[in-house]
């Protein structure tokens, strides 16, 4: 008869001397390097060239419409911008509107007195300190008024092909929630996925967070249910779905 070695209660160890197998974990993730693999294979599977929902036709418009959707939906930014385009489409003729034309402009949008102010401000070092371009730096963007490190990241991402990942609330709730890049602030969050997500992901990595999250991973009740990576995220318990 075979007898099978067991394992110690405590050690974790088998008799014997063998180690049980966990595999590593990745780099300030609760996931194994293989297991954040996987999750990107599966959202590049599910949509392989995700865009940001933003509408926009340049980096200037891009630059505006990503402030403007700070604590604001994408939706009520898209529904604000044609008008505001339609007059000011370039940084020298939002740098011309007043602030209260600006303000008319976007008050539907959350936040929208101070979001006017900065865009002026934005606008006028744009066409004072970069002949009217938007510039193509993380420093240089961060410098403008309005812009966070989070925008810079979607400019660099979205506007000039940069492997940047952009934090938003979605991004941040994913990583959180699955294991993937556990942190307490976005800054953490976004430094341990630059670590662990596989350089030929990086480009799209912001989007599938930020669309997940959106759509499948909601902040009350994520849709674990219908779910392309419920095996392998860490929630608990996961969403039943719902009786019909
Ligand atoms: S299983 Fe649930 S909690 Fe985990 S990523 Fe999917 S929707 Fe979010």
């Amino acid at each position: 008869m075979t007898v099978q070695p067991k394992t110690h209660p405590r050690s974790g160890h088998r008799r014997g001397g063998k180690k049980r197998h966990r595999p590593k974990l990745a780099p300030g993730s609760r996931l194994s390097q293989a297991q954040v693999d996987e999750i990107f294979a599966r959202f590049e599977a599910f949509d392989p060239h995700p865009k940001t929902e933003l509408n926009y036709s340049d980096p200037f418009t891009l630059l505006v419409a990503v402030v403007l959707s700070a604590q604001a939906t994408d939706s009520s930014v898209n529904r604000a911008t044609p008008e505001l385009f339609r007059i000011a489409s370039t940084p020298e003729k939002l740098a011309a509107l007043s602030e209260a034309e600006l303000t008319d402009k976007i008050k539907t949008i959350g936040i929208y007195r101070n979001k006017a102010k900065n865009l002026i401000a934005l606008a006028k070092k744009l066409v004072e300190q970069h002949r009217g371009n938007v510039p193509n730096t993380r420093e240089a963007l961060e410098a403008l008024p309005g812009v966070g490190r989070k925008t810079a990241n979607v400019v660099l991402n979205v506007a000039f092909g940069e492997p940047t990942i952009g934090i938003d609330t979605h991004a941040f709730r994913v990583a959180n929630r699955t294991g993937l890049a556990p942190g307490k602030t976005p800054l953490e969050v976004e430094l341990t996925l630059n670590r662990i997500v596989p350089e030929r992901y990086k480009h799209y990595a912001h989007h599938w967070l930020i669309l997940h999250g959106r759509y499948v991973c909601k902040a009350r009740t994520p849709e674990c249910w219908r779910c392309i990576i419920s095996d392998i995220c860490l929630y608990k318990p996961k969403t039943p779905a719902p009786v019909a």
